[in-house]
């Protein structure tokens, strides 16, 4: 039996990186905890949490249409694009026809879906991540192993020598205050030399006609400030009917994804030209890619995500992984929902995520949008079953069905089970089992007490 590829991921991590990503993650946790207890105490922030999971469950279609003609009243030139491929054409089209080769961007989870950075980089321009963690990991070719700290992964260590090798840094220095200002030398460079900046959106405001951007190192402003064009590449769900609402999303997002009362900077761009250095034109690019089939399925609740990252946070598997081992732009809980059904009819590519979950339920628990996410977990599974795709390490049940459905053979197996606790099962060193038995201890059976009490007392 082979080993599902989530399994052999971890089995094959370093431990350093291993230890970093749990350190990380359990961090975040905790501190989402201790913030939304102290400042929505009791039922509060369950109060909160249902605002939002309603907000985003409202009439999306209708949303969509006032903010197109919201942002068009701006300025803003809003255009769609069906797949990744035709967002990836209409934003280089854009940038050529401005014969543009300096591209800044601002943190995007939406570019990263669409694999932008490589495809432009093709295409022959320089594009540069400005958030400290994108760009950590860009420069050493790799993806972001969480969506909200792309280089969870990765220690001081590991960053200082990435910025020698890179010549971001002039000497080995794993001082976080000093690799920061190394990064921030070097990005200011490239801030003065860009043409065009390109962003996702954490909100769109329908009423306003404005996107909403939360970031936490002011890279979005000074990517702003130095180029002449602005493209943002948004998923539709992330329109919202307008300010008023985006309070209760400001109040959970930061809180939930770091533990913080709200992110260092909150900017809100209603249209192109608005202060003298901010971008002369703005383009919206709305990307469906699979997005609408998802609204139309069972699983439409996972739009409502505000891509905080606390599932991840929270997810015992995610905890021992890292977002790489997922192998799709969105990890951990989010991810083994959303990445499945945005592979369309890929879907047997990534068919074992499903499976890299416990159910334990604690996603679901700390999820600020109240996203169902264990039950849409158990649809993708059925979903995998319906279709008759076959997933590493699948389990056939029916001896457990036949054993557990057929009351003789049950009774006598308890009748049995004893015999179990002399067995050498620590002897099994081999397959699967072997791997079960490293790293567990089966309790002691005592068999038959249950149905005898239950027949006294039940
Ligand atoms: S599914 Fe919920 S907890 Fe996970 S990233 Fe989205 S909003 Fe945050």
């Amino acid at each position: 039996m082979a080993l599902q590829p989530i399994d052999h991921f971890c089995e094959t991590l370093d431990p350093h990186v291993k230890k970093a990503i749990t350190a990380a993650s359990v961090g975040s946790t905790n501190a989402q905890k201790a913030i939304l207890e102290r400042d929505y105490p009791g039922d509060k922030t369950d109060h909160l949490r249902s605002l939002a999971n309603a907000i985003k469950g409202g009439d999306l279609a209708g949303n969509l249409e006032k903010a197109v003609a919201s942002l068009e009243r701006n300025g803003i030139t809003v255009l769609f694009a069906k797949d990744g491929a035709e967002a990836r054409d209409i934003i280089y089209n854009i940038i050529k026809e401005r014969e543009a080769k300096n591209v800044v961007k601002i943190k995007s989870m939406t570019t990263e879906e669409i694999e932008l950075n490589h495809f432009l980089q093709e295409k022959g321009m320089d594009v540069v991540e400005t958030d400290l963690g994108e760009l950590i990991i860009q420069i050493e070719n790799e993806k972001p192993s969480h969506i909200v700290k792309p280089a969870i992964h990765r220690t001081r260590g590991d960053i200082a020598e990435s910025f020698v090798k890179h010549n971001i840094a002039e000497k080995y220095d794993d001082n976080p205050n000093h690799l920061t200002l190394a990064a921030r030398k070097y990005l200011r460079e490239k801030y003065f030399a860009a043409d065009v900046v390109v962003s996702g959106a954490n909100y769109v405001l329908a009423e306003e006609g404005a996107i909403v951007l939360c970031t936490n190192e002011g890279n979005s402003r000074f990517s702003m400030a130095g180029a002449k064009t602005h493209i943002a590449l948004v998923g539709f769900e992330k329109v919202i009917p307008s300010a008023k609402e985006l309070a209760v999303f400001l109040n959970l997002l930061a809180r939930s994804a770091t533990g913080q009362t709200s992110t260092a900077y909150t900017d809100f761009v209603a249209g192109p030209g608005k202060s003298k250095n901010s971008p002369k034109e703005m383009f919206l690019v709305f990307l469906d890619n699979g997005r609408s089939d998802i609204l139309a399925s069972e699983s439409a609740e996972i739009l409502k995500c505000i891509r905080c990252g606390a599932c991840m946070n929270r997810c015992p598997v995610f905890r021992l992984v890292g977002g790489h081992a997922y192998r799709a732009t969105y990890p951990g809980p989010l991810g083994i929902v959303l990445s499945p059904l945005l592979a369309g009819d890929k879907l047997a590519t990534l068919a074992d995520l499903p499976k890299a979950c416990s159910l334990c339920g604690a996603c679901g628990e700390v999820c600020p949008a109240k996203i169902p996410l264990p039950d849409l977990i158990l649809k993708n599974r059925d979903k995998v079953k319906k279709q008759h795709i076959h997933v590493p390490n699948d389990i056939n049940f029916w001896p457990f069905k036949l054993l557990a459905t057929t009351p003789w053979m049950w009774k006598s197996a308890m009748a049995m089970s004893k015999a179990a606790n002399f067995l050498p099962l620590s002897w099994i060193k081999f397959g699967p089992a072997g791997r079960w038995f490293k790293s567990r201890t089966i309790p002691r059976i005592n068999g038959g007490n249950f149905r005898n009490w239950f027949k006294k007392n039940g």
